[in-house]
């Protein structure tokens, strides 16, 4: 409402003017007729009396020329014959000086050189011109007003002196002061009527248009929940900002703000405890601040800081980023509730990291996600290192989606075998991708983007399809391993999936086996479980892969009966060294694969020593560079030729 009001006083005022000059203006008008009403009817009176004064009393062409005093006989006369209205009069001489006053009951008898000469009656005679005035006097509580009116006395076609002649108007003066304001208001009635009605319609109008413009052009630049500016006008400051900067040679930061948990509180606890939130968050920051001009909410929960005009450009910008990071990670209070929340911070600065509103847009959201992958609750600066990890995984991205419609991808196959006789026992599957150069792209890389970016699911279905493919073409001792991602569990029923693959590729289940890491488990135990007892009961096997680089819980061995142990690559680096921890560990986990009846796979073998060593702890399986690397499939009908032949009896005698 205050908005609205000062909105409309610049409207208000010279209207308000304008009603003040009429008022005025009507007053001088109607104050200087009755002035001239009693002017010309006071005049009047006085011409009357003048006329009267030389015919009753002839004598007073001596008193006035000074020649003789007024005789008490002809002070009587005069008056005898004064009208009753004339309050006062007097007369003066030729020079302008006072012969007789009518209150005085003797002439005036000072001599002619010492009296005053009256300076307006003087001017009456000099100018011949008569002086009109009004006079007022308070008299028993009354104020009585007169109207004096000053004209040249006449004695035989003659001027001889000045008469003054005050006449008491007190009751006209009423009488016309009433009608004055009669019409004054009358006249105000119609000015109003005419102008300033439609006047302040207007103003109204307009001033009401205006608060609207007003309005709307606020909900132009302002976020209306939070009152800080929305993503258009953050912009355009920060555009400003920056050429100021660049001006002066300075540097301008952005901060983006994005709250942690958030999502949960709106949706947990509704939409009305979300927007307090918001409103809580964005006035903690405002504090933390000050500038609300440079504040913003993008949307959502995500906020923005424009730094401007920094100095100390890293410590002034780092020590604002956490002190948001900080207040943001102190809990809320909403009605009775504490609500803990936090916030991840990316920043930027230019020109280093972006000169255009845009550019460090960019790179501080790089900053932010980067945050994010960190485990929120903290702010990161942007970094050119970020901003090449992005273009890569853009690549990356791009890569496999061209892959997958394509049919881009391509298999390898790694053989893996039983140590003891140094039998073919089959593939492990793997994945290959290459760059638009043809370069690989290690899957390392490429699996993790593609469980980010929601495209495992049908990969993974891909990679077990062909591989069931190939593998139900090989002989029938072999076995093929596919490699799942847990994030392939969440996009499709995995039993239903396996079930209907093996039918349609005509592959028998006992021949696939899959290969699953420990933090599949961590997630929804129970239902993986089932799923993995499904599998397991189609005949497929389970193979827990990387044993030894995660949690490593044996509580996973207790859980679920896997079909084997393969222990991860980084275990064979120093399994050469008698007495190593790596040997140890192994030792005890080829013991341990004993008790639980589960094979032992010895990954990433890549020496005829390591693989001794692991012959000698009487592993069961083993894979690596040493016995073959990931291969095309063209190659792989080599390997198995190889195989049958080491596996003829004639073979395995030389062997032995
Ligand atoms: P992994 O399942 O542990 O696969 C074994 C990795 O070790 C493969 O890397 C293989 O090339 C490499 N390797 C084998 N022998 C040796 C050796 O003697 N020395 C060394 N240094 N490395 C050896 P690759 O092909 O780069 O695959 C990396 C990872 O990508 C795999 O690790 C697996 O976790 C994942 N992956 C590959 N293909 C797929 C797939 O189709 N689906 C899923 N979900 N993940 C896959
Ligand atoms: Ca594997
Ligand atoms: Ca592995």
């Amino acid at each position: 409402m205050s908005a609205r009001s000062t909105k409309e006083l610049p409207g208000l005022i010279p209207l308000f003017l304008s009603v003040c000059v009429v008022t005025v203006g009507a007053y001088f008008v109607c104050n200087t007729a009755m002035t001239q009403i009693l002017r010309v009817n006071t005049e009047s009176k006085a011409r009357l009396w003048s006329e009267n004064i030389v015919r009753v009393a002839p004598a007073i062409e001596d008193v006035v020329l000074g020649r003789a005093s007024l005789d008490l006989g002809t002070q009587a006369t005069l008056r005898r014959h004064v009208p009753g209205s004339i309050h006062h009069y007097r007369i003066f001489d030729n020079s302008g000086r006072l012969r007789w006053d009518s209150r005085d009951y003797s002439p005036i008898t000072k001599p002619l050189d010492v009296a005053e000469i009256d300076a307006e009656a003087s001017s009456v005679l000099a100018e011949n011109q008569n002086v009109f005035h009004l006079r007022e006097f308070a008299q028993a509580e009354e104020t009585v007003r007169l109207s004096v009116a000053m004209i040249p006395l006449d004695y035989r076609n003659r001027t001889i002196g000045v008469l003054e002649v005050a006449v008491d108007t007190s009751a006209q003066w009423a009488a016309l002061s009433t009608i004055l304001f009669q019409v004054l208001a009358q006249i105000l009635g119609l000015v109003f009527v005419a102008f300033l009605l439609p006047g302040i319609l207007y103003l109204r109008r307009s001033g009401q248009l205006e608060f609207l413009a007003g309005r709307l052009h606020r909900n132009e630049e302002y976020d209306e929940l939070t009152g800080t500016l929305n993503r258009a006008a953050f912009s355009r400051v920060l555009e400003r900002e920056l050429g100021a900067a660049s001006e002066r040679g300075m540097s301008v930061a952005v901060h983006l703000i994005d709250l942690d948990r958030f999502q949960i509180v709106n949706d947990t606890r509704g939409h009305a405890v979300g927007d307090a939130l918001l409103k809580m968050a964005s006035d903690r920051l405002h504090k933390l601040f000050g500038i609300r001009e440079r504040l913003a909410r993008l949307g959502g929960d995500e906020f923005a800081i424009c730094q401007p005009h920094f100095r100390n450009t890293d410590d002034a910008v780092d020590s604002l980023a956490k002190d948001v990071v900080r207040a943001m990670s102190k809990p809320f209070r909403i009605g009775d509730d504490e609500i803990q929340i936090g916030a991840s911070l990316g920043h930027a600065r230019s020109p280093a990291d972006g000169k255009t509103a845009s550019e460090l847009f960019r790179a501080a959201d790089i900053a932010l996600s980067e945050a994010k992958a960190q485990g929120r609750g903290r702010s990161v600066a942007f970094d050119m290192a970020m901003e090449v990890e992005r273009q890569a995984r853009q690549d990356i991205e791009q890569r496999l989606r061209h892959a997958l419609s394509t049919d881009g991808f391509e298999l390898n196959f790694q053989p893996f075998y039983e140590i003891s006789t140094g039998d073919l026992r089959g593939f492990e599957a793997l994945l290959r991708l290459s760059d638009k150069e043809g370069m690989p792209i290690s899957p390392d890389l490429f699996i993790p983007v593609a469980e980010d970016i929601g495209l495992i699911g049908e990969i993974g279905a891909w990679v077990l399809q062909e591989s069931c493919r190939t593998a139900s073409e090989w002989p029938e001792h072999l076995v093929v391993s596919v490699n799942l991602s847990p994030a392939q569990f969440n996009s499709h029923d995995m039993p239903e999936l396996v079930r209907d693959t093996l039918k349609k590729t005509g592959m028998d289940a006992r021949r696939l086996e899959l290969e699953v890491t420990e933090s599949l488990l961590i997630a929804d135990t129970d239902k993986i479980l089932k799923e993995l007892r499904k599998l397991k009961k189609m005949g497929v096997s389970i193979a827990l892969d990387d044993f030894g680089t995660g949690y490593s819980s044996l509580s996973y061995l207790w859980l679920f009966p896997f079909d084997k142990l393969k222990v991860d690559k980084t275990f064979m680096s120093d399994l050469a060294e008698v007495g190593s921890k790596s040997r140890e560990i192994l030792s005890t986990i080829v013991a341990l694969g004993k008790v639980l009846d589960l094979k032992i796979t010895a990954e990433g073998v890549e020496t005829e020593v390591q693989a001794e060593v692991l012959r000698s702890l009487d592993c069961d399986l083993v894979q690596g560079f040493h016995y073959g690397r990931p291969m095309r499939l063209a190659d792989v009908a080599a390997t198995l030729l190889k195989s049958i032949e080491m596996t003829r009896p004639a073979a395995r005698k030389q062997r032995a």
